[in-house]
């Protein structure tokens, strides 16, 4: 396996990062983000985001990582998913 060169970290949750992760858009693609850079952050993590805001949202107001983490839903996801392994993950999360 490659090095990684990125983070290690979970910009959103702050754990190590484990799969399933994906690649976020802060600024969504169907927004104008398609080409914009990407952060790697847990599937699970990228799904709350999804959950909780829409893309006009993330688009007009949550397109940074402290702002998303200072949502108050969203901090209560970060604590609850602190005590979970790395590697766990919900699909029960539903996307809005
Ligand atoms: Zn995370």
């Amino acid at each position: 396996m490659a090095e990684m060169t990125e983070l290690n970290n979970c910009p959103l949750c702050n754990r190590e990062l484990a799969e399933p992760t994906v690649r976020h858009h802060l600024l969504p693609p169907s927004k104008g983000g398609r080409d914009t850079p990407t952060i790697v952050m847990h599937k699970i993590c990228q799904n709350k985001v999804h959950a909780v805001f829409t893309e006009t949202e993330q688009k007009n107001y949550y397109h940074t990582i402290e702002r998303i983490r200072e949502h108050e839903e969203v901090a209560k996801f970060i604590k609850w998913v602190s005590r979970k392994d790395p590697e766990f993950y919900d699909g029960s999360v539903k996307k809005k």
